[in-house]
């Protein structure tokens, strides 16, 4: 099956693919991987820019191994996903101490480090070392998908093991980087999830969505689910001297690892009582001596919904805290740490 589909991608791509993105210059194990990473949930041109701030605040894999993870954080924050960061830095890490420095070249082994998956550990083995191995991203998916004419949701069991055995009798025996960089490319650029471009698409002829007309049907969706919706109250406290008071979230969890306002779980969108106001400003070590709600916001993670009730507090003087875990930060200091993007643009505009 490989040769007429694999032929008619490298010609295209020869012509219309992408060949001067910044990972393919020079194409280190640790560069592509970088941008694999950065690449799983986020579009190429939003990564380019973080990408290369990255690099150059962590040149190599000793680089970051050797990082604090405020360090990565603060250099992610923005890009969204936040165990990626901290399964990059923990990869770099064990890179370091298992593989001496370098990723290696070896699918299980690859698997086995923490954020590579199947996929993505076959497009460093064969974007890397050109080693002949397939590749099944979201856009892979969804152009396989389209040109076999699959009914069904690629999420289920079955249907990922055929889209698997597809992707791997399609891979070529040669040309291996530029096969995985144009079959990412097709899907990024012509066989879009909105209105392909199946005029300019070198696969129209066998493709079975066009020769249908159903490319708005495949891939197949997932069993629609609603969307749960929490409310939660953030506080936003503030010295005299214009500082606030920040937590680190837990390792693990929404927002894992990053500084964020201290935050209490509303049953519903039912304001606070008096009470339970007091006993956590006991808890927080704070005295409030004025509040004003700011208005209310929401932030969608990818399971739930989250309503942000912000509440500004003046306080007295901030007590002594556990540093690792809270702290009083200046509008400066706040500019170095690694802060959710919601609550970096609270902090810096009120809303
Ligand atoms: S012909 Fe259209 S639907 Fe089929 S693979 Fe190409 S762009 Fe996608």
């Amino acid at each position: 099956m490989s040769p007429p589909f694999s032929a008619a991608l490298l010609r295209w791509f020869d012509k219309h693919g992408r060949h001067d993105l910044p990972w393919q210059h020079p194409r280190t194990p640790y560069r592509v991987w970088l941008a694999e990473i950065m690449l799983q949930q986020t579009q190429v041109q939003t990564v380019i820019p973080y990408y290369q701030r990255f690099l150059e605040r962590f040149p190599g894999l000793s680089d970051l191994a050797s990082a604090t993870m405020d360090e990565v954080l603060s250099q992610w924050a923005g890009l969204g996903y936040y165990s990626r960061a901290r399964n990059l830095h923990r990869c770099a890490q064990l890179c370091m101490e298992k593989h001496e420095g370098s990723l290696p070249n070896d699918q299980a082994l690859l698997e086995a480090l923490p954020g590579i998956g199947r996929s993505t550990a076959a497009a460093i083995r064969a974007q890397a070392y050109g080693e002949r191995a397939a590749i099944l991203d979201g856009n892979v998916k969804r152009v396989l998908s389209r040109f076999h004419g699959i009914d069904r949701w690629p999420g289920l069991t079955e249907v990922n093991a055929q889209l698997w055995t597809l992707a791997e009798e399609h891979t070529p025996h040669e040309r291996i980087v530029d096969y995985t960089q144009a079959i990412m490319d097709l899907g990024a650029s012509v066989c879009r999830r909105r209105q392909p471009s199946c005029e300019a698409c070198p696969l129209t002829d066998g493709c079975q969505a066009r020769q249908l007309g159903r490319q708005a049907e495949w891939p197949a969706r997932a069993p629609r689910k609603t969307r749960p919706e929490r409310h939660a109250l953030l506080l936003w406290a503030r010295d005299s001297r214009g500082r606030s008071l920040l937590q680190r979230r837990p390792p693990t969890g929404i927002w894992g690892g990053l500084w964020s306002l201290p935050e209490l779980s509303l049953a519903a969108a039912d304001a606070p009582t008096e009470v339970d106001l007091s006993i956590w400003y006991h808890e927080l070590g704070i005295q409030a001596l004025e509040s004003k709600a700011l208005p209310n916001f929401h932030h969608d993670f990818s399971h739930f919904r989250l309503h942000i009730h912000p509440l500004q507090v003046l306080v007295k003087e901030g007590g002594s805290l556990a540093e690792d875990t809270s702290g009083w930060f200046s509008p400066e200091e706040l500019e170095a740490i690694g802060l959710p993007r919601p609550i970096a643009r609270l902090l810096r505009t009120g809303s």
